[in-house]
């Protein structure tokens, strides 16, 4: 089902300031996807879902929810919670230690009363489909993270929602279980027909597990796309910055030619793909450490060269995190874990055009 959000506000009190939570925020999350809100902690994402899930009553706007206006401040309208019949994930899983997993599991169909046999038949379901079948009379308690997660799931799925939430749900896992509980987490929503709204300050965990991401920045949306577009092709700094490790530098854009943009830094001049910022304006080159090519001496002087002299190198396993020095400014690099490059050495490096990104300051 798909969900619209038109002109969405809510602003809160707090020692006389006012916090705009959701300021203006206009979003079409796509159906039976994974849509993805990615932002820092204070952007307004839980506040968002809470008023997606009726948890929250914004002061201006409309929501949909497919055919259904389930809030709207100048209709009038607000749908109760339980009757938007959507399952939402928290992100302290909401499990219940004195009941064992089944009744953890059947409780939203117990609420609504349902026939005994029906919700035995439908506990069972699910448990099968999140690989927990013969758990049933185990107390929550004696779970583990990812289990305990995996009942979350279930139950937020037992009523057979059209949407599902989630607000953070991994960030309780240790790294490990995190990333194993997110691949799982994926597999079993693209297997089901559902609007799936996830949010997460996670970078990483945005990139692996959605199919459309929102960045949200001081209760505002500033773009959407899918994972390899906003990594790729951001158009604003702030997206550039918060998604991956970049180097960013200021740039004027002196010339376009050809679908390319020639640009002056203070370490240099650079030829970039063409991204449709005017000649004479401003920007911000945003150049990514994995596309730094530290070149060999006895290649031809590639485009886009620079030289510059090892500053700093960092060991992580696979590469050596390291810093070029150019001028007064430092550029982030990734060097092979065999290098034979150490702190001091005088280097030269290119970045191909087509990874020299312009994004508005
Ligand atoms: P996020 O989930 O992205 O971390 P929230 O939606 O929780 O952000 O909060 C957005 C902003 O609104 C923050 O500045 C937060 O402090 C503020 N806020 C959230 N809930 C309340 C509340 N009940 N009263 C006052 N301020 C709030
Ligand atoms: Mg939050």
């Amino acid at each position: 089902m798909e969900i619209r959000i038109t002109g969405l506000k809510k602003y809160y009190k707090s020692e006389g300031n006012v916090i705009k939570a959701l300021d203006d925020v206009n979003l079409v999350i796509p159906s039976n996807r994974i849509f993805t809100l990615l932002g820092p902690s204070g952007c307004g994402k839980t506040t968002l879902l809470r008023s997606i899930v009726g948890l929250e009553a914004p002061d201006e706007g409309e929501i949909q929810i497919g055919d259904t206006v389930v809030w709207s401040s100048s209709k009038n309208i607000f749908v109760p919670t339980e009757k938007r019949a959507l399952g939402m994930v928290f992100q302290t899983y909401a499990i219940w230690p004195h009941m064992n997993v089944f009744n953890n599991i059947a409780y939203p169909l117990q609420n609504q009363k349902r026939p005994k046999d029906e919700i035995e038949s439908r506990v069972r379901e699910v448990l099968k489909f999140v690989q927990l079948e013969g758990f049933e009379k185990r107390p929550a308690t004696r779970l583990s993270g990812g289990q305990q997660q995996r009942v979350a799931l279930a139950r937020a799925l037992v009523a057979k929602p059209k949407v599902i939430l989630f607000d953070e749900p991994l960030s309780n896992l240790d790294a490990k279980l995190r990333e194993e509980t997110r691949k799982e987490l994926r597999s079993f929503l693209t297997e089901l027909e559902i609007t799936a709204v996830y949010v997460t300050h996670d970078r990483v965990e945005a990139l692996a597990l959605s199919d459309n991401i929102g960045v949200m920045r001081s209760g505002k949306i500033i773009e959407i796309g899918e994972p390899k577009k906003i990594y790729f092709h951001p158009e604003h700094q702030f997206v550039a910055d918060f998604i991956g490790r970049s180097n960013l530098i200021p740039a004027s854009i002196q010339c376009i030619e050809g679908g390319y943009s020639t640009v002056t830094t203070d370490i240099g001049k650079f030829v970039c793909s063409d991204t449709g910022i005017k000649a004479g304006s401003s920007a911000v080159l945003c150049i990514r450490p994995e596309f730094v090519e530290v070149a060999s001496a006895e290649e031809p002087r590639p485009v886009n060269a620079v030289e510059g002299v090892v500053h700093s190198m960092v060991f992580i396993g696979e590469v050596y995190e390291s810093e070029i020095k150019v001028n007064d400014r430092l550029v982030m690099v990734k060097l092979p874990a065999d290098t034979k490059l150490s702190s001091g050495d005088p280097v030269t490096f290119h970045v191909k055009p087509e990874h020299c990104l312009l994004v508005s300051e």
